[in-house]
């Protein structure tokens, strides 16, 4: 199948989970995740209709978006290191993955120098795995305030990756855990934050993440096919 009937394919499948749970399919975002997948895929993409972009690798990314042509949104998913945000600032619209105080400062400090505001999602690593980034669900909240205080960033929702499992089923107690700590954050009405997106799903398990409140969903390969080589 081309990237075009993917795209054509995983819409549908969103829009019919959305419907299952009551929910409108255009309050439903796709993230074409098109890490370790060259320009020309994403021009591609871009040209069946996708908008949005996300990518983990700060190298390959700022290579890639100078070879797009189309005209894109670029959102950063990926494990961020502080001394690597300067090659994002101005280039990509929303930061999924913000799990620090430090990182955020850092985002803050390099959108200042550009004149410009960067949108957020703070990670959270429900199942609190070594393996993978995110603050704790009990760090949450005042994260969630240290952050909001700066100047250029604004905190729009929350992102996590659930623990792998071979059947979706097993990940949807964390989409439903992410749903839930938004609620709290949102409870406690702090300035500069609005709990309006939720940043999960992934090609194994999206469906179940709309059904549970996903607003973005990062999908790879269920759009361009298995990757080739995975760098971590
Ligand atoms: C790679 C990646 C995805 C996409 O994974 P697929 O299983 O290929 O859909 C989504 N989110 C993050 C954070 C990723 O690193």
């Amino acid at each position: 199948m081309s990237i075009a009937d993917n795209l054509t394919h995983i819409r549908a499948r969103i829009a019919a989970a959305a419907r299952r749970a009551g929910r409108e399919p255009a309050d439903v975002r796709l993230v074409a995740v098109s890490k370790t997948k060259p320009a020309e895929a994403v021009d591609e993409a871009a040209r069946a209709g996708q908008l949005i972009f996300g990518e983990n690798y700060v190298q390959e990314f700022t290579a890639k978006a100078g070879a797009v042509s189309e005209p894109v949104e670029w959102h950063f998913i990926g494990g961020l290191q502080s001394n690597k945000v300067k090659y994002l600032a101005g280039l990509v619209a929303m930061i999924h993955s913000v799990d620090r105080l430090s990182l955020a400062e850092e985002i803050d400090r390099q959108w200042g120098r550009v004149g410009a505001v960067c949108d957020v999602l703070v990670q959270v690593n429900i199942a609190g795995e070594e393996t993978k980034s995110g603050t704790s669900s009990s760090a949450l909240v005042e994260l969630v305030r240290r952050v909001a205080a700066l100047p250029n960033l604004r905190v729009k929702g929350l992102m996590t990756m659930p623990p792998f499992f071979d059947d979706p089923e097993g990940a949807r107690p964390y989409f439903r855990e992410l749903k839930r700590l938004a609620g709290i954050v949102a409870a406690e009405v702090i300035p500069n934050v609005a709990m309006d997106e939720l940043s999960m799903g992934m090609s194994g398990d999206f469906e179940a993440a709309v059904e549970e409140g996903a607003t973005l969903v990062r999908v790879g390969t269920a759009v361009f096919g298995e990757r080739e080589y995975r760098r971590q």
